[in-house]
């Protein structure tokens, strides 16, 4: 059995062991706790950080969406400056180039006030030539301003003659900025200038009164190729000017000279035809005296009137000849001037060049053989049928061919060669004659021209011959041109209407 003190022992114990193990228990708790505050402190650790991570993804969202602005800013200036480089670029009218910058595009480009300036010659002054976004009385005052402050005058030249585009946030002159900036009203702006090869340069002011606008490089080079197309188009729509101006002028003096052409062709005609009626009336004139002339020295030739001494004879068959040469020299005038006035038609038919030449050469023979001419003619099936009017092509040959025996020496060669040409039937006539002087082949189709050379001197002539056959061989629609040689020959070529 226990005793009082046992049992006291036994509590004591048992208290201790109690005490033990709330210690025990109190240190396991303690032990916990600290873990516990250990990982509470690594959360609130990873809550900070996840908050420092949440602002900054905040922020670079911010950012994100103001760089996304200030790019759909830059595309739509971009849109704009294109399609008004467009407009400007099309526009030829110098006065009309401004007009073409309006307060839409303007404000695409991020800008709502704009001024442009053009130095003008006359009034030795810049005159305005846009204003968007300013009164009459603020664009007045803006100009009056500018008249006024030379100096800061002078300082906007210098930039001009610079050549670079200045801005509120480029411009080191800051007293200059200052001023541009009060005297156009605006808190930001850029000022290009503009400078056309051609003329008068100027400048081109675009700002704005927003005090959030930020002007940048990008907007700088904005404006600066606006600026360079101002001035290219300036340049162009000058050039194009001068280039109408002369046109214009161009156009007048042609039509001038047209005039003068057509009043001298009229007086040309005039003169032309009162030669041919004159001609005409004289040849009429002249040929009854001969006739009558050739009549009496023929009936005196005769002795019906009486003998007649052979020196009486002599000068009677002279005064016969030189009539009969006279009559011919009359009537190769009458038809000139009938063929060019039209009184004398040409009475086209199907002809055989073969035929037309063998009966001129056969009419020619005696003086042919006389002179020891060797002639020939080569006239191909498909170039032998023309459309002529019979006696006048006749007259043309035997003019041709009698010219060429008259004027080859001895032995010489006389050829006629025909062939199919692109506008008709062509005949060479070529001979290896004395030939005729460069300067006057085309002066011997001209009435009355002979060449001054000794076998004229001897022979026989009216210088009628050929400008009657250009007459004939334009009647009927061909041509006559001749190519010769001094001392070596000539070759006389037509053209005759093929059937
Ligand atoms: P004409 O023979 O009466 O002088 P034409 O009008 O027939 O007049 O010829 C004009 C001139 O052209 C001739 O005087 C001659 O000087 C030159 N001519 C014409 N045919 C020939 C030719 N075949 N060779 C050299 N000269 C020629």
């Amino acid at each position: 059995m226990l005793g009082d003190e046992g049992i006291i022992n036994l509590l004591g114990a048992g208290s201790l062991l109690v005490i033990i193990f709330l210690v025990i228990a109190l240190i396991q708790k303690m032990e916990k706790i600290k873990t516990l505050q250990a990982a509470v402190n690594k959360l609130q650790k990873s809550l900070d950080e996840m908050d420092e991570q949440a602002k900054l993804i905040v922020r670079i969202d911010m950012e994100l969406n103001k760089t996304q602005e200030e790019l759909n800013k830059k595309i739509s200036g971009l849109y704009a400056l294109q399609r008004l480089s467009r407009e400007i670029s099309t526009t030829l009218e110098e006065s009309q180039i401004f007009k073409r910058i309006d307060v839409d595009y303007l404000n695409d480009m991020g800008f709502e006030k704009s001024c442009g300036f053009l130095w003008n010659v006359g009034e030795k002054k810049l005159l305005l030539k846009i204003n968007i976004g300013y009164s009459l009385d603020e664009t007045k005052s803006i100009e009056s301003a500018l008249d006024i402050n030379r100096e800061k005058y002078s300082e906007l030249i210098n930039l001009i003659r610079n050549k670079k585009t200045a801005s509120s946030i480029s411009l080191s002159d800051s007293a200059l900025k200052d001023w541009l900036k009060q005297l156009f009203k605006v808190e930001s702006f850029i000022f290009s200038p503009i400078l056309p090869k051609e003329g008068d340069t100027g400048f081109l002011f675009v700002g704005t009164e927003n005090t959030e606008t930020l002007i940048n490089e990008g907007d700088e080079e904005l404006i600066t190729i606006l600026s360079n197309q101002l001035g290219q188009a300036l340049e162009n729509a000058r050039l194009f000017e001068k280039t109408w101006h002369a046109q214009q002028n161009l156009e007048n003096k042609v039509g001038e000279r047209t005039r003068d052409l057509t009043n001298a062709l009229k007086e040309v005609k005039i003169t032309s035809k009162r030669k041919t009626d004159f001609i005409s009336s004289v040849s009429h004139e002249l040929r009854t005296p001969l006739t009558s002339i050739k009549g009496y020295a023929s009936i005196l030739l005769t002795g019906k009137l009486g003998a007649v001494p052979p020196d009486i004879k002599e000068r009677l068959d002279k005064i016969n000849r030189h009539s009969d040469e006279l009559v011919h020299m009359v009537n190769e005038l009458l038809d000139i001037a009938r063929i060019e006035s039209g009184r004398m038609p040409m009475n086209k038919q199907q002809l055989n060049l073969k035929e037309i030449v063998e009966k001129a050469s056969d009419l020619l023979s005696a003086q042919l053989k006389e002179r020891g001419i060797d002639f020939s003619s080569s006239i191909p099936n498909d170039a032998k049928a023309v459309l002529a009017d019979r006696s006048q092509i006749e007259r043309v040959f035997i003019n041709i061919i009698g010219n060429a025996i008259k004027f080859t020496p001895e032995k010489g060669k006389i050829s006629v060669n025909a062939h199919k040409a692109e506008t008709g039937i062509q005949v060479d006539i070529t001979d290896t004659g004395c030939g005729i002087p460069a300067e006057a082949q085309e002066a011997i189709f001209e009435e009355f021209y002979r060449v001054d050379n000794p076998i004229n001197q001897v022979a026989k002539g009216t210088g009628l011959g050929l400008a009657l056959v250009k007459h004939i061989i334009e009647a009927h629609g061909g041509k006559i041109w001749v190519k010769s040689k001094l001392d070596a020959g000539s070759t006389f070529s037509l053209i005759l209407p093929e059937t």
